[in-house]
């Protein structure tokens, strides 16, 4: 497996370079089973594990391998697992808030290039929930791509089409069948060699039927990778970093089917940015837009030029953000400095070049 057909980029190379000096590897993750990971490397799949100085320094689950992350490893001599030393920076990544109370953050998904928004175009259509996965989409870094599918079902394409692009600004709209297979080289043209996607949907959208038309098989065995433990059993674990015959990586993984919102409300402007556009024209710069004379969006909302529940979809958005931005900010404060403490030390390796 060479590393550009993985989506090895001169952005990760640049982090690498002073491992890969030292001598270390570097592979890709490709799924986590319990405290173990799974890699593609130049080596073909390895079982990996952290150190426990890596357990220990870790602020929280945000900074452990996530599905996508490319990580800094090394050989252990005469074991067939490999160690991971780091997690390179992340191009992108979706991520939520991990379970309890705390708001730390659990990546789901790492380093992925392109988003899948998934709709069915049968009784599932749902506008709202479209707007909020674009917002998603954006606040992770990655670009969204709006795929319609079922079009099969779909008696009024043209209106639906129009309806997406109003609330999708900018963004592609496609639409295909992924039962009869229509519109799948569309699909792959967006992910090229060494491109990553992600499916993002609710269940019953047809993201397992358009992983299986991608991958061009619903075999198990594509899937499926069995590994060795250290006591010599066997264990089965599902693929969630898929590698495509056309040549590009999809992610589908169970956990980034329940994604909820994480981010910094970047992704909130661009997906609004008309509403925001319209609040900048109130005439109070702090207008509330409740009883203040001259509301912009009052006026909107009262001639329907805005939607009424899209103003709503807004300011739910809006006060999720807002609790959780100051939730995150005590917290990332301290890991930033923490960040910059660790880049600056490199554990040194006693037999160099193990990686060539
Ligand atoms: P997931 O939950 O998003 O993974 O959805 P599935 O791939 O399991 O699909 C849910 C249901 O929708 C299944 O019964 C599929 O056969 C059906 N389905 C998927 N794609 C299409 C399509 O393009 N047209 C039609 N008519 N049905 C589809
Ligand atoms: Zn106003």
């Amino acid at each position: 497996m060479d590393l550009q057909s993985l989506g090895w980029t001169p952005f990760f190379e640049a982090y690498f370079a002073p491992f890969r000096e030292e001598g270390y590897g570097v592979g890709r993750v490709m799924v986590q089973h319990k405290d173990r990971y799974v890699l593609y490397s130049q080596k073909g799949e390895l079982w990996a594990e952290v150190t426990g100085k890596f357990r220990h320094d870790a602020h929280g689950p945000q900074d452990f391998p996530a599905v996508g992350d490319w990580v800094v490893i090394k050989d252990r001599p005469g074991e067939d697992v490999v160690t991971i030393y780091a997690v390179l920076e992340r191009k992108s990544k979706f991520s939520r808030k991990a379970a309890g109370a705390k708001t730390d953050e659990q990546v789901l998904a790492a380093n992925v290039d392109v988003a899948l928004l998934v709709s069915g175009l049968d009784h599932d259509f749902n506008l709202r929930r479209i707007e909020r996965s674009l917002a998603l989409a954006w606040d992770s870094g990655v670009k969204p791509v709006v795929v319609l599918n079922k079009v099969d079902l779909c008696a009024n394409l043209d209106e639906r089409i129009q309806e997406v692009e109003s609330v999708a600004r900018g963004t592609s709209v496609m639409s295909i069948s992924a039962v009869q297979k229509r519109g799948l080289e569309n699909l792959k043209s967006l992910l090229p060699t060494g491109t990553t996607g992600v499916l993002l949907g609710s269940s019953g959208v047809g993201k397992s039927t358009m992983a299986n038309a991608l991958l061009g098989t619903d075999k198990q065995e594509v899937k499926e990778v069995r590994i060795r433990d250290s006591q010599g059993r066997h264990t089965t674990v599902s693929r969630e970093l898929l590698l495509l015959p056309s040549g590009g990586m999809i992610i589908d993984s169970p956990g980034i089917r329940e994604l909820q919102l994480w981010g910094t409300g970047e992704g909130l402007t661009e997906t609004f940015e008309d509403v925001e556009a319209l609040a900048g024209q109130c005439r109070f710069n702090d207008c509330r837009h409740e009883n203040e004379p001259d509301c912009a969006v009052k006026k909107a909302l009262e001639n329907g030029t805005l939607d009424e529940s899209r103003w709503k979809s807004y300011l739910k958005l809006k006060r999720e953000m807002h609790y959780l931005y100051l939730k995150q900010d005590q917290k990332a404060a301290r890991i930033e400095k923490e960040k910059w403490k660790k880049l600056m030390r490199i554990p040194k390796l006693k037999n160099k070049n193990k990686f060539g």
